[in-house]
């Protein structure tokens, strides 16, 4: 009897893992509910209908959008670097350089700096760190409207953090689009 229950208990534990799916990007493991994802962007279905989420509210809070949406967009996708097209990864990377890793750089500065690497025809090779830092897009999606910036700015922070042997490559880049 008792060997019933722990087998039981053994099969539902599995259904329960097999029922769960981690991104590969951000290693987010949400229970599985499949759905469609990004083109290029490797994430799971779970993953991307969460940023969908959270890209809504910001469509809905114009102070929100203006405050973050390029800080989440930028963050969300050099989380995601897993074969990652190296023209999309190095523009997100140096945008987020531009909001988060500059120093004396002003916001025109950042608008010529994006320009500057979309123009480009080769693109440094990036290393993507294996610990991409201890928040997801589900951080953002729980947080409420009120807490929504700063929650943002912690996951970015975090990530921005992560890619810090990269940190030399998006300031090169930054130095060479504005001599
Ligand atoms: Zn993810």
């Amino acid at each position: 009897m008792i060997m019933a229950v722990e087998a039981s208990i053994v099969s539902r534990a599995r259904e329960r893992a097999m029922d769960t799916s981690e991104c590969v990007g951000c290693k987010l493991v949400m229970p599985a509910h499949p759905g469609p994802t990004h083109r290029y962007i490797r994430c799971s279905p779970e993953c991307w209908s969460l940023f969908g989420e959270v890209l809504a509210r910001e469509f809905q809070n114009q102070r929100l959008f203006r405050a973050v949406h390029q800080v989440t967009v930028d963050t969300y996708a050099v989380q995601h670097a897993v074969d990652h097209p190296a023209k999309s990864l190095t523009c997100h990377l140096v945008s987020l350089f531009a909001i988060l890793g500059r120093s004396q750089m002003q916001d025109e500065d950042a608008d010529t700096l994006v320009r500057f690497v979309q123009g480009r025809a080769k693109f440094p090779r990036l290393e993507a760190p294996a610990d991409m830092g201890p928040m997801t897009i589900f951080d953002v999606a729980i947080a409420g409207e009120s807490d929504h910036e700063v929650v943002v700015r912690r996951w970015a922070r975090h990530v921005w953090d992560a890619w810090a042997p990269e940190h030399h490559t998006s300031a090169s880049v930054a130095r060479e689009a504005l001599r």
